[in-house]
């Protein structure tokens, strides 16, 4: 099996490599991702720059790495078309630094990127951690390894695409898992001005979110301590639905024994 692992917060964020460490266990692992921060660019796709790709001492030996001065779907777009050419079973972008929640997904790079393997036809997860700071990445790094034997196992190659965020929280404080659709929030932006000694700037900083609690979205699974798992773009097909349905339950099952093992 072959992943494509790349995410928003940069080549170097610890997310990605608790990830990529994760997955290395079931499949050839091949990281492609940003050289910088690039939390927030959405779908965003280059095309009126070049794009300057390295390879990089990889922190992990066996999993060969490579940086991109661009966007997440940028790196995505290099990895199918330039480095994994033999083809790619999975994309897995994350694990995001914060929650890619509700309408928010429409700006997240880390979904932005899982995006690009969506629209290639590889089945493709967007990982998220709904805190920041000190981070439970290890139990989201099992998750996704789980998901992932569950979509290699059944076979999965339909067009779907998950958007999964966990809780902040130890796996002994989850609750389960929910399938989701998205929440809804209020958007509350604020403009803060400064001078750079030449020209007025604007800092577009985002407002404190006011979610509406309906239950069946993300946000409130997450705030019942359970994991949302959200499949995006249009309903799932026959095959997609029955693979959710079946997922929720044995999935929550499996973590705790994978944590405990
Ligand atoms: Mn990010």
């Amino acid at each position: 099996m072959k992943i494509l692992v790349s995410n928003d917060d940069g080549v170097y964020a610890e997310g990605l490599w608790a990830l990529a460490n994760e997955l290395r266990k079931i499949a050839t692992v091949t990281v492609v991702a940003p050289d910088r921060d690039q939390s927030g660019v959405g779908t965003s796709v280059t095309l009126r720059h070049p794009l300057r790709m390295i390879k990089i001492k990889s922190p992990l030996d066996e999993i060969a790495a490579y940086s991109v001065e661009g966007s997440p779907a940028d790196s995505v777009i290099l990895a199918l078309r330039l480095i994994m050419k033999d083809g790619v079973d999975l994309v897995v972008s994350g694990i995001n630094e914060g929650p890619n929640l509700g309408d928010d997904v429409y700006i997240s790079g880390t979904v932005g990127a899982a995006l690009q393997g969506f629209f290639y036809g590889i089945p493709s997860i967007a990982l998220s951690v709904a805190g920041f700071g000190s981070l439970h990445f290890g139990v989201a790094a099992k998750l996704a390894k789980l998901i992932a034997k569950e979509i290699i196992e059944q076979g999965l190659t339909q067009r779907i695409l998950l958007n999964v965020n966990l809780p902040n929280l130890p796996q002994d404080k989850l609750e389960g898992v929910e399938i989701t659709r998205l929440g809804e929030r209020t958007y509350a932006d604020r403009i803060e001005p400064g001078h750079d000694g030449k020209r007025q700037y604007h800092w577009i900083l985002r407002g404190k979110s006011e979610w509406k609690m309906v239950p069946g979205t993300d946000i409130w699974a997450l705030q019942q301590n359970k994991i949302s798992v959200t499949p995006l773009f249009g309903n799932p097909d026959g095959v997609n639905r029955d693979f959710l349905k079946n997922l929720a339950p044995s999935l929550f099952r499996k973590l705790v024994n994978d944590m405990e093992s």
